[in-house]
């Protein structure tokens, strides 16, 4: 959500600012700004919508410059508008500020500064910090530290959450970022030194990068850096090699992130599995649980904390989770779980599960958490996120960076971790050695059975056509199905807008059996075990009321011919791969239902690919 990008050094700042704005548009935004340091002033543009077309303007509006700051907007206070577009300039000029997060206590702050005769040009709570800084730069008198401690004396009166990318016409050599919250990274270059939301913005530019923590504050020159508290006091900068935080992304033959994320599952899922059983073949072998045996083997209950698609995964995770290791699990809302009084039923594990790490919910949830004393686990895709270094153990994803808005294999890897450490717990429980080595041959085999089921895409592409024109669809699923139904329906609606709900199958009698009629189609996902029956039972209580039938089902399942007009099969499998392998005909279905309606599935209205504000 948002992408901060600033730059110094020996080139002109433009390539470096535009390029990397470009690798952050993944993270969803609604407008994009820049602005460059040009001596005696600061020359900006702005504009609504794509950076594409922030580019052409920049080329009109400024000269070459070696500092600027940079940064797409994901609009939380005033509207898509050029005056609410980052950067913002303060009102004598002086500074201009990018900001990520928001400043929940902007309204106090803006009153204050207007009694003092302060006039605002946008309705952003980032241009009030802006202008807070540059009231405290007013307030002090010159030399050497001025820049750096205006920005000190500010942000300790803010409330909320950020990241910031800020420059002083005063200091034509300096650019100074600060986080709270707010996910920042600085990367150091050759002569050149950068700040960004995250490190794919420098790639190929940048050798290094440090990852600010919560509270720490940068200061930048093109040959130098210092990293202090806001206090002032030094803090220890540990560096990453950039190859190692984040890769080049290509989208080859594809034509969108989200279809070649799709067909990247069998890889994907390879290295999420890779080296991680133990030798004897019964078990997973999971190193980020390492030293945590004892608290694992006697846990009374499992809590989930996740949002969107991630929750899902956790929803699928309980279901496995029970059943192979017979824990309690329970799966929240990060965002509920935050703020909810959790009572601490004997020792609990709490798990949080993010895709990029930084879902700000879900870090919100965890720092709750250990406050209460929680022991608590990750799984992120991002080495080095804030979700990796702020849990106290945890398993990476592997599957390379997920760009397309609407995650498609981050929950395939989420679902497998999750069994993986249902595995790995119930081995250290009850779970037998044979039940174990079952799993684990089902594990190593989902890679190509995932191959196999990608295989019919275009099957599905034929289905999406026929019910394309569905303005209202159905997802229904039961176990641990039923979050497939889930996942399946939010698939659809993130990116076609087309109204989708999901329920357990047998929930429909008790209310979305009166959305049924010959224009709300119903996609069934059909288990292979004795529930299907049942399933297949709540398909015909469909059909009789004239409402289409899509069902997703396993091959040894019969599926009669009155129950459904359309029948997509999966190979029989393992109960712990189904969710996984049930999923992948609904991510496509949903791909091609949105590009049939001409949408640009990577960039669906309103959405932001990592949620960092609350
Ligand atoms: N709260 C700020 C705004 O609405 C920043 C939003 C963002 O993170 O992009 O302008």
């Amino acid at each position: 959500m948002c992408g901060i990008v600033g730059y110094l050094g020996r080139e002109t700042a433009q390539a470096p600012l535009i390029d990397g704005l470009r690798r952050l548009e993944y993270r969803g935004y609604d407008s994009a700004g820049i602005a460059f340091h040009e001596g005696s002033k600061f020359s900006m543009a702005r504009e609504t919508g794509r950076v594409n077309n922030l580019a052409e303007s920049v080329q009109k509006k400024c000269s070459p410059a070696s500092l600027g700051i940079a940064h797409t907007r994901w609009a939380t206070h005033g509207a898509v508008t050029v005056s609410n577009t980052h950067p913002h300039l303060s009102y004598d000029d002086k500074f201009v500020l990018v900001h990520n997060g928001v400043i929940e206590n902007f309204g106090a702050l803006k009153r204050f500064l207007s009694d003092k005769g302060i006039d605002f040009a946008s309705e952003t709570d980032s241009e009030v910090l802006c202008n807070l800084i540059a009231f405290h730069y007013s307030e002090l008198p010159e030399g050497e530290n001025r820049f750096v401690d205006a920005v000190r004396q500010a942000l300790p009166q803010c409330r909320g959450a950020y990241g910031i990318a800020v420059l002083c016409l005063d200091y034509p050599d300096t650019m100074i970022g600060a986080r709270r919250g707010s996910p920042l990274v600085v990367g150091l270059g050759d002569e050149a030194n950068f700040i960004a939301s995250d490190a794919s913005a420098f790639v190929g530019r940048a050798k290094e990068a440090v990852f600010l923590n919560d509270g720490e504050l940068a200061v930048l020159q093109a040959n130098d850096f210092r990293i202090t508290t806001l206090e002032g006091q030094e803090a220890t900068a540990v560096t990453h090699p950039v190859d190692e935080v984040s890769e080049e992304v290509e989208l080859g033959d594809f034509d969108s992130y989200m279809e070649k994320e799709i067909y990247e599952q069998p890889m994907a899922l390879q290295n999420t599995l890779l080296g991680r059983f133990g030798d004897d073949g019964t078990t997973s072998k999971l190193g980020g649980l390492e030293g945590h045996e004892d608290e694992l083997r006697n846990l009374d209950r499992i809590i989930f904390v996740a949002c969107g698609t991630a929750r899902h995964a956790c929803m699928v995770g309980e279901y496995l989770i029970e059943r192979l290791a017979r824990v309690p699990v329970e799966v929240e809302h990060a965002s509920e779980f935050r703020y909810r009084n959790s009572p601490k039923a004997g020792k609990s594990l709490v798990i949080a599960v993010s895709q990029s790490g930084e879902t700000l919910d879900t870090l919100e949830a965890v720092r709750e958490a250990k406050t209460k004393g929680l022991l608590t686990l990750g799984i992120t895709n991002v080495v080095g996120s804030s979700l990796a270094r702020e849990t106290d153990g945890g398993v990476y994803q592997r599957v390379g960076p997920e760009i397309g808005v609407a995650s498609t294999k981050a929950f395939s890897s989420q679902a497998c971790l999750c069994a993986m450490l249902g595995l790995a717990l119930g081995r250290m429980r009850d779970l037998s050695p044979m039940d174990g080595q079952s799993i684990v041959e089902a594990l190593k085999g989902l890679p190509d059975l995932v191959s196999e089921v990608l295989q019919k895409g275009e099957q599905i592409r034929e289905l999406a056509i026929k019910y394309s024109k569905a303005e209202h669809l159905l997802f229904l699923g039961r176990q641990s199905l039923y979050p497939v139904a889930l996942e399946g329906a939010l698939k659809l609606k993130e990116i076609s807008y087309a109204h989708a709900e999901g329920y357990p199958a047998a929930e429909l009698k008790h209310g979305p059996i009166a959305l049924i009629n010959p224009d709300c189609p119903s996609v069934f996902i059909v288990e292979g075990n004795e529930l299907s029956a049942k399933t297949i039972a709540n398909m015909q209580e469909v059909k009789a009321r004239k409402g289409p039938v899509l069902a997703i089902a396993p091959d040894g399942i019969e599926i009669p011919e009155e129950a459904a007009d359309d029948v997509f099969r999966l190979p029989d499998a393992h109960e712990v791969v189904r969710p996984i392998l049930a999923n992948l005909p609904l991510q496509l279905f949903a791909y091609h239902f949105a590009r049939l309606r001409g949408l640009d599935v990577d960039k669906p209205r309103n959405l932001a690919k990592s949620v960092t504000v609350e």
